[in-house]
C-alpha cells in the first residue's frame, strides 16, 4: 500500500522533478489542470503576487514560478515538515519563492494578492478511501471534514481580505463538489468565471474573481 512516490522519494509534476515524502500529499496529475488554469488566467503584467494555500511539496507554487519568473509567489503550509520539503524542492530547482508556516492566511494577514491558488484537503472524513489507497498519505492534506468542504469555508471566508480588487481565486475540488464550492464562494463575494474538468473528465477546478465592491 506504500505509494511508489514515497519509496522513490520523487514524483514528476508539470515537468518538474519533486522530492516527496510521507509529510506531503503525492502530487497528482489532476492538479496540473489547476496550474494550467492559473497560468492562463494570470495577468501578463509582471510582478503579480500569487499565494498558494497548503502548498505541501510546493508543486503548484513551484510550477507557477518556473513558468513565470516575473511573479512573486508566497507558499504557505501549516506543517513544518511539509514546508521543509517544499523549501528543499525550491532550492533544488533554483526557484525563488517565499515560504511561510501558516494556518491558512494567518501569516499573511494584511497582505493582498492578485491570485490565490489552493488544492486543499477535500475528501469527506467518512470516505472509505482512507482505509485503502489514501491510508499512507497525511490525513491533514486530505481530510476536509464531515462534508469535505471545511477547508473551502476557511479559504473563502478569508479571501476577500486577501485579494486585490478584481483578484482571482482558483481551487481544486472533489468530483462532486463543484456546485457546493460555487455556492460557498458566491456567499463570500466571489463570482465563478470558469469551472473546469480534469483530464479524466471529472469536475475538478473552479476559478473565481472578487466581485467589485
Ligand atoms: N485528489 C485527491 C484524491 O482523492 C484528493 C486531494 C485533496 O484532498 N486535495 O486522491
Amino acid at each position: 500500500g506504500e505509494p511508489l512516490a514515497y519509496i522513490l522519494g520523487r514524483r514528476e509534476f508539470y515537468s518538474l522533478s519533486l522530492g516527496v515524502g510521507p509529510a506531503v500529499l503525492v502530487p497528482r496529475p489532476e492538479t496540473e489542470t489547476l496550474v494550467e488554469a492559473a497560468l492562463e488566467r494570470l495577468s501578463a503584467q509582471p510582478g503579480q503576487r500569487v499565494l498558494d494555500l497548503g502548498t505541501g511539496s510546493g508543486a503548484i507554487a513551484l510550477a507557477l514560478r518556473r513558468e513565470r519568473s516575473d511573479i512573486d509567489v508566497t507558499a504557505v503550509d501549516i506543517e513544518p515538515d511539509a514546508l521543509a520539503l517544499a523549501r528543499r524542492n525550491a532550492a533544488a530547482l533554483d526557484l525563488e519563492l517565499r515560504f511561510l508556516e501558516s494556518d491558512w492566511y494567518a501569516a499573511v494577514a494584511g497582505e493582498r494578492f492578485d491570485m490565490i491558488v489552493s488544492n486543499p484537503p477535500y475528501v469527506a472524513s467518512s470516505d472509505r478511501h482512507f482505509d485503502g489507497p489514501l491510508a499512507r498519505e497525511p490525513r491533514i492534506a486530505l481530510d476536509g471534514g464531515p462534508d469535505g468542504l471545511d477547508a473551502y469555508r476557511s479559504i473563502l471566508a478569508g479571501s476577500a481580505g486577501a485579494l486585490t480588487p478584481g483578484g482571482q481565486l482558483l481551487v481544486e475540488h472533489g468530483y462532486d463538489q463543484r456546485e457546493a464550492v460555487i455556492a460557498l464562494a458566491d456567499a463570500s463575494g466571489l463570482v465563478c468565471e470558469a469551472a473546469l474538468d480534469d483530464l479524466a473528465g471529472l469536475a475538478r477546478v473552479a476559478c473565481f474573481r472578487l466581485r467589485a465592491a
